[in-house]
């Protein structure tokens, strides 16, 4: 896995959040790029004074836009990489009304999460639609609003060792990956 430009103090943190997953599915990570990418000011201000900060997401996937890209891409959003303590605080709240599983550590959620964007948009047709017929609005957490964020939740959740019927079924869609 390649990191660029993070911060000294998170580029620690991301390579061992990154340990379990690397460990387990080291076809998904081997040729990863990963980033922190700071958001330009002017993008700041717009969410801040239009979009009540919505658009200060975590991170992105840039594999569920650009779907041909042969290896995943994965932006993290610098400015929560800044303040990990801010960070922990949000989703630890996140993670009391549900709307994340509790993985342990918010970074190793985001990278667990953003991987299985590149899992879901490389799966098999068949596959995805037998996703998608399991698929129930906000299970496993409140932010699975559609089938493909509801498998990169079930994803992160049972990276974590999370149990239940989702995170059960996540791993059988991301065997290509796993160990060689
Ligand atoms: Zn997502």
């Amino acid at each position: 896995m390649i990191l660029l430009a993070a911060i000294a103090s998170s580029r620690q943190r991301i390579m061992s959040a990154c340990d379990d997953l690397k460990a387990r599915y080291p076809l998904l990570t081997r040729r990863a790029i990963v980033a922190g990418v700071p958001i330009p000011a002017p993008i700041q201000w717009i969410d801040r004074n239009f979009f009540k900060g919505q658009l200060n997401a975590y991170a992105m996937c840039l594999n569920h836009w650009l779907p041909f890209l042969p290896v995943p891409v994965i932006l993290i959003n610098a400015g929560w990489l800044d303040d990990h303590s801010q960070l922990k605080d949000r989703y630890l709240n996140d993670v009391s009304i549900s709307y994340h599983p509790d993985c342990g550590c918010p970074i190793k959620y985001i990278i667990c999460h953003e991987f299985a964007h590149f899992i879901y948009v490389n799966m098999s047709a068949k596959s995805r639609r037998q996703w998608e017929q399991g698929y129930e609005h906000a299970q496993p957490s409140g932010y699975s609003f559609n089938p493909e964020e509801s498998f990169c939740e079930a994803f992160a959740g049972h990276v974590a060792g999370l149990t239940g019927k989702y995170y059960d079924e996540a791993p059988r869609f991301a065997a290509d990956y796993g160990q060689e």
